[in-house]
């Protein structure tokens, strides 16, 4: 007997009929006496459509209402799930976010959790019923609902695995585990069986949205057995589990990760003197900008210019800083591209490998594909290339890393 933290993605309980099979589902666990909380996320497309029901009232909604809003669609699914349980003969109950005490901080609509009182939860699995949490979701101190950010319902089955010390925390989706690269991209990509929580951190953060990056961390650093898993098909999936237990020979990339959610902004001519790059980063960092790669240019005449990417969403905002710091510098332009994608190869063999770069900048180069910035570290190397070539990009370094190959298992 063993107890699973399972989480179901919007289209897992996308319809009645597939809440419905996820019913069915977990009966199946309980009927083999494992005990089953389960997390929910909104029906797919629902919190798009909150959100756009708010942006179609006011352009910049009050985040403390956005929050109060896109937690209702989690709510929906908890209940009608529940009542399927229910229906099929398997005690459930339904909880909110703050009914089960996932207290949080008051960053509205990217919270972190902070804490998590289990008790409640350990009285009802005692009880023998399934729990059903609705993901994405927790209150603050002063009980104002917060919510964890887009994919956060991964997070929150991460953080409910850890504080009851599950055996295992499922995500169940629409793929049936992590592949080589998005498999609705390249036809090739391949089911992982193992991942490191490092790699999978990575991909996470550049763009592999298959989990929240935050899930990834709390998993890796509460030691959490972590696995995506399908809704639809049975299957191993893909277990992200520590370095030590892949016992395969590492191969030197692992994934490929992307993100078209990025945009460049350059400010050129900038006079050349010491203290230039944190006064023209440290307002955009007060707007409240993240700031992803940075490169700085040699330039002529004592001058240089700066390009770094920013988030999309925030790239006005970002033009409208440096415009102001370039008048103030004497910098001779502002400019910028939203019409860039970035592309990373991720993997932990990269740190005994020599050569990545170079086989990455030929499959780009051999495709005629021109590499605008590029950014390293030990365990990943990510390129910023236009947006149009990214798929070609992307099938290119997929090949030319040969993951379409199965990894050779090591004899031990
Ligand atoms: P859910 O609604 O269940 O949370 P998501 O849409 O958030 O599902 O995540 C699953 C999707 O992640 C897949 O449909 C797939 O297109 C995408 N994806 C991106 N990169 C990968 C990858 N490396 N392996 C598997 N899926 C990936
Ligand atoms: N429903 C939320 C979202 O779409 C959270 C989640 O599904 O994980 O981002
Ligand atoms: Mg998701």
């Amino acid at each position: 007997m063993a107890l699973f933290v399972q989480k179901y993605g919007g289209t897992s309980v996308g319809t009645a009929e597939c809440i419905e099979a996820v019913a069915e589902k977990v009966c199946g666990f309980r009927n083999k006496g494992h005990d089953v909380v389960v997390v929910v996320s909104a029906m797919s497309g629902e919190t798009n459509r909150l959100i756009d029901l708010a942006n179609s009232i006011t352009e910049e909604p009050a985040p403390r209402e956005m929050d109060v809003l896109v937690s209702t669609g989690e709510q929906v699914t908890i209940a009608l799930l529940a009542m399927a349980l229910q229906k099929r003969g398997c005690e459930a109950r339904s909880y909110t976010g703050g009914q089960v005490s996932i207290l949080t901080d008051s960053m509205h609509t990217k919270a972190r959790i902070r804490k998590i009182d289990e008790q409640g939860m350990r009285d009802d699995l005692d009880a023998g019923r399934v729990i059903v949490v609705a993901g994405f979701q927790g209150v603050d101190e002063n009980g104002n609902i917060t919510t964890l950010g887009r994919g956060g319902s991964d997070t929150t089955a991460v953080a409910l695995a850890a504080a009851l010390k599950a055996d295992e925390c499922q995500i169940y989706t629409d793929v049936d585990g992590v592949y080589t690269t998005d498999p609705r991209v390249v036809d090739s990509a391949r089911r992982l069986e193992r991942i490191t929580f490092e790699e999978m951190m990575e991909m996470a953060s550049l763009g592999s949205k298959v989990l929240q990056i935050r899930a990834v961390e709390f998993a890796g650093k509460y030691n959490v057995p972590l696995r995506v898993l399908s809704s639809f098909q049975e299957g191993e999936g893909t277990l992200i589990t520590l370095e030590e237990n892949i016992a395969m020979e590492q191969p030197v990339v692992s994934g490929i990760a992307f993100n078209r959610d990025e945009a460049k902004v350059t400010i050129s001519g900038v006079p050349d003197t010491p203290g230039s790059a944190l006064r023209i980063l440290k307002p955009v960092s007060d707007a409240n900008i993240d700031v992803d790669m940075i490169v700085q240019n040699v330039g002529e005449d004592n001058r240089t210019a700066f390009t770094f990417t920013v988030h999309r969403n925030d790239f006005n905002r970002a033009k409208d800083v440096l415009q102001r710091v370039s008048d103030e510098l004497g910098a001779r332009e502002v400019s910028g591209d939203t019409k860039i994608a970035k592309v990373s190869i991720v993997g932990v063999g990269m740190r005994s490998h020599v050569g990545v770069a170079t086989t990455m900048f030929e499959a780009l180069s051999a495709e005629g594909i021109n590499i605008q910035m590029i950014s390293t570290s030990e365990i990943k190397i990510s390129v910023v290339i236009n947006e149009k070539y990214l798929e070609l990009a992307v099938r290119a370094l997929h090949s030319a890393f040969e993951l379409e190959k199965p990894a050779v298992e090591e004899t031990m």
